[in-house]
């Protein structure tokens, strides 16, 4: 029997996994995909925003600030990478001033402390490669840039390293209630977890899942956006986060260097159906035509890579966290649409407060350990090999730690080995490359996936749980060639 069983390991149910590892509870992180991170949490802007654009008068609004300052404490104990680099929003014409002096009012409002209104000539001194046709903007020191699964994948090492259980592949389908006590969860296969509290942090299924016992008070909507990554080093193009002024659906489109250097443009927003993770043509290229409003000088040609990440809008347009209207033991972080990554430090402390407020009683993890070492060796000091030098790595023997798995991101067996040997099983490809960054370079794993995978049969002791599909083969992903073709004809 758990304590608290949470269902979902997005970056919310993670970051509520660590934060209950801080009490002496038995905690268990139920995730229905074959690694943590899988859902919107893998695919997003990847910005700590500022938390000036969503209203005083949403849970949103009042917890994006909360969760952003504690980003730079987050990052020198788990070292997941995180860069504060500033944001914009730009303004070209006279009357978006008031609309610029309102967010940042908002901002206020909502705690900030490091917002100002920039004139044309500060702006091109901090950001040259912007459009010169630019007048105004709102800057925010203190907003940035992570690697979000990156985080979501040391939020989790350091809950298991501090006692959480995690359970993959794992889909919870049906929860009952046993003697007004305790939950049973079972899930696809069958299992049963007993636990005396739930959190639900199921991401685009949160409707479901609280459904499970019976409570229809919200509808979770998928709104899709897609997005362009250009070639590592193009990121320095800009230095800040650039977002255009936003709109109903979003924040509009963004230009921003990403952790490592490459370069992000997007999202649209679409409204779906049904959730939708393909890519498309035209749709990239108005993103494209969009972000050159703010950098001119973008040159498609340095596009590698498009991909597409699903919001989980909720029918209150908030943030719903708090207990469910049918069980009080029953709690609910769902309907976590952006800026939840941001938020998600905030949140998962207030979830551990309502759990509290509930009856869970808290008592210090005396042990709790804050550290995590990085897979990753830091990237600022990472010294590229050049030309013929790069060979001679490529080819040295397997088995040599310095030997380069990944060509393009210059990937040693060392950093393979040290993913393979961390408390997250690992049994596929791509799990490999969002710890190493093994396949994410120019060839996009053409080179590297067939090595990686030699290290992976090693390690997995049951080939048949080895996953050695391209992640997402089943998508249509726009490539760079369909869209220089469609820019051309239109
Ligand atoms: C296009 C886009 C851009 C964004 N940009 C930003 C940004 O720049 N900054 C920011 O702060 N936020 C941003 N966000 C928001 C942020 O990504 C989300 O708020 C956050 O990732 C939500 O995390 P989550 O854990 O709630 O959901 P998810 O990451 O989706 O995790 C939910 C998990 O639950 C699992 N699950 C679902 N049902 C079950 C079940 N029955 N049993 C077991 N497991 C289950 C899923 O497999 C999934 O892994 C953006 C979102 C999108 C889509």
């Amino acid at each position: 029997m758990f304590d608290v069983a949470i269902i979902g390991a997005g970056v919310i149910g993670a970051s509520i996994a660590r934060e209950l590892s801080k009490y002496q509870l038995s905690t268990i992180l139920i995730e229905a995909e074959n690694d943590v991170s899988m859902g919107s949490s893998k695919a997003n802007s990847a910005i700590i925003h500022g938390g000036y654009a969503e209203s005083h008068s949403k849970v949103k609004g009042r917890f994006c600030y909360k969760g952003r300052v504690q980003f730079s404490k987050l990052d020198k104990e788990l070292n997941f990478g995180y860069k504060e680099n500033g944001s914009f929003v730009i303004a070209f014409e006279e009357e978006n001033l008031p609309k610029l002096e309102e967010l940042k009012a908002n901002g206020e409002l909502n705690g900030l402390t490091d917002l100002s209104i920039l004139t044309k000539d500060e702006i091109i001194k901090l950001e040259p490669n912007i459009n010169p046709e630019v007048k105004y903007a709102l800057y925010c020191k203190g907003a940035g840039i992570c690697s979000p699964y990156e985080f979501v994948i040391a939020l989790t090492e350091n809950a298991i390293h501090n006692g959480v259980e995690l359970k993959l592949n794992t889909e919870v389908t049906s929860i009952k209630e046993i003697d007004s006590k305790y939950f049973e969860i079972t899930s696809k296969d069958e299992n049963k977890i007993y636990a005396r509290y739930i959190v639900n942090a199921a991401g685009l299924h949160g409707a479901k899942v609280a459904n499970m016992l019976g409570d229809k008070s919200f509808e979770i909507y998928p709104r899709s956006g897609e997005y362009m990554v250009f070639k590592r080093g193009y990121g320095e193009l800009v230095k800040q986060v650039i977002f255009q002024m936003p709109s109903k659906l979003g924040k509009g489109i963004l230009v921003t260097p990403t952790y490592h250097n490459n370069l992000l443009i997007g999202p649209d927003a679409l409204n779906e159906p049904v959730v939708d993770l393909n890519t498309h043509v035209e749709r990239l290229a108005k993103i494209f035509k969009l972000a050159l409003n703010s950098i001119p000088s973008l040159d498609v040609n340095n596009f590698i890579r498009s991909f597409s990440g699903v919001r989980a809008v909720s029918s209150t347009d908030d943030f719903i966290i708090r207990a469910s209207e049918v069980n009080p033991r029953f709690i609910f972080a769902t309907g976590i649409q952006s800026p939840g990554l941001t938020s998600s430090p905030a949140i998962a402390q207030e979830v551990v407060c309502l759990l509290k407020e509930n009856g869970l009683e808290l008592k210090e993890n005396k042990n709790f350990d804050p550290y995590r070492k990085p897979i990753i060796p830091d990237p600022s000091k990472k010294v590229w090999a050049e030309g013929i030098e790069i060979k001679k790595y490529v080819d040295l023997p397997k088995g040599d730690p310095d030997r380069f798995v990944c060509r393009c991101e210059q990937v040693s067996e060392s950093t393979i080995n040290e993913a393979l040997n961390r408390n997250i099983p690992i049994t596929s490809v791509d799990a490999i490359k969002r710890r190493t960054r093994a396949g994410m370079g120019l060839c996009q794993g053409t080179f590297c996936r067939s090595r990686v995978f030699e290290y992976l049969k090693d390690k997995v002791q049951d080939r048949a749980d080895i996953n050695t599909d391209i992640q997402d083969k089943h998508l249509s992903r726009v490539s760079k060639s369909e869209l220089l073709n469609y820019m051309k004809n239109n």
